[in-house]
């Protein structure tokens, strides 16, 4: 793989690439994308491939401008409009129901589509320089940490993707909140950076739903995403780690709370500032899983919104992997 940095002639070259069926992995503000043409089955087998990702999680298409939507889905719901028109480019991904156009590999065979204008200018730029809407997971196989560098996509996906545009540090660090505007009312599947209050600035309602793929496998059983490899364990608040479990510890220190450990990555001493631990949750995750530890311990978050989204990660990075 190569890194290119996001110069004019690299952007061309990147979108040329994408117009070829080839995969291009890219900087977003949510986390990096790995990217190919959102109208080509070829190109979006290549994504599952190299993800090994399973032909039942749906991808997201990303877009560049309003006018690319119409092509793409039956309807536009004045929900969606609305929730576009607040917080697009930014990172809210929306449900439609979807066009002939849009391959089935895509959306696991659904009749809806899962769309979001990314915020990044470097995103933005390939976007409306390829002139194709372009589906894009994120950039790491299936189950793993999401990257929030070039580095991270290099580490993890360099043998199968020839080119990933550095955009620099990931803004958020976690991924979009998706929102199913399918039915013409906000039903809420997975939380991120844009929050349960925003959506209500915007439409008095919103439902929560479960996702797609993120529906537990059966009760009680969260499905394991996100994860490292070393073993995550999410202290309870006062909970003191087990002692005999391990010999060589990480911890990802969030607020005032430390504990005997050998390796500390600090998200912020501050445990409401969910904007820097979200920031850095991934980035730090990445280096203690690269350590080769036993255990990796980190104490829970309270709070709604985007801390709910940090938990969310955590506890399915933290889950039983089948
Ligand atoms: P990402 O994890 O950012 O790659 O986003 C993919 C996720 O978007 C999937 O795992 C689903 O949870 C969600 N998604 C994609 N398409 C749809 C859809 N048509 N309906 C509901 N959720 C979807
Ligand atoms: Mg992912």
């Amino acid at each position: 793989m190569a890194i290119f940095r996001g110069t004019e002639e690299n952007i061309k070259k990147a979108a040329e690439h994408l117009n070829n069926d080839n995969l291009v992995a890219f900087a977003t503000e949510t986390v990096y994308g790995l990217g190919a043409n959102a109208l080509s089955p070829q190109a979006c087998e290549k994504i599952f491939q190299a993800k090994k990702r399973p032909k039942y999680d749906p991808l997201i298409v990303h877009i560049a401008e309003m006018g690319q939507l119409n092509d793409l889905v039956q309807e536009i719901p004045k929900v969606a409009l609305d929730l576009a028109e607040a917080y697009w480019p930014g990172p809210l991904t929306l449900v439609f129901k979807k066009k002939e156009i849009i391959p089935d590999l895509i959306t696991s065979g659904m009749d809806t589509v899962a769309i979001r204008m990314p915020a990044h200018p470097l995103a933005l730029a390939l976007l409306s320089t390829a002139k194709i809407p372009v589906a894009a997971p994120s950039a790491n196989p299936f189950g793993y940490l999401s990257p929030t560098t070039a580095e991270h996509v290099n580490a993890q996906l360099g043998e199968e993707v020839e080119i990933v545009l550095d955009g620099g540090e990931c803004d958020w660090g976690i991924e979009s909140t998706i929102v199913d505007c399918s039915q013409g009312e906000a039903v809420l599947l997975r939380q991120g950076g844009i929050s349960a209050e925003d959506i209500r600035r915007v439409t008095a309602e919103v439902k929560f739903g479960k996702a797609v793929l993120e529906r537990p496998l059966a009760p009680g059983q969260l499905a394991s995403h996100y994860a490292p490899n070393t073993k995550l364990i999410v202290l309870k608040k006062g909970e003191q780690p087990l002692e005999s479990q391990s010999k060589s510890v990480g911890f990802l220190q969030i607020g005032a709370a430390v504990i005997d450990a050998d390796e500390v990555e600090v998200l912020s001493r501050d445990d409401k500032d969910f904007k820097t631990i979200a920031h850095k949750l991934f980035s730090a995750l990445h280096r203690l899983d690269s350590l080769g530890l036993d255990v990796i311990y980190v104490y829970e978050l309270e709070g709604e919104d985007l801390a709910a989204a940090i938990m969310d990660r955590l506890l399915k990075a933290a889950a039983k992997r089948s």
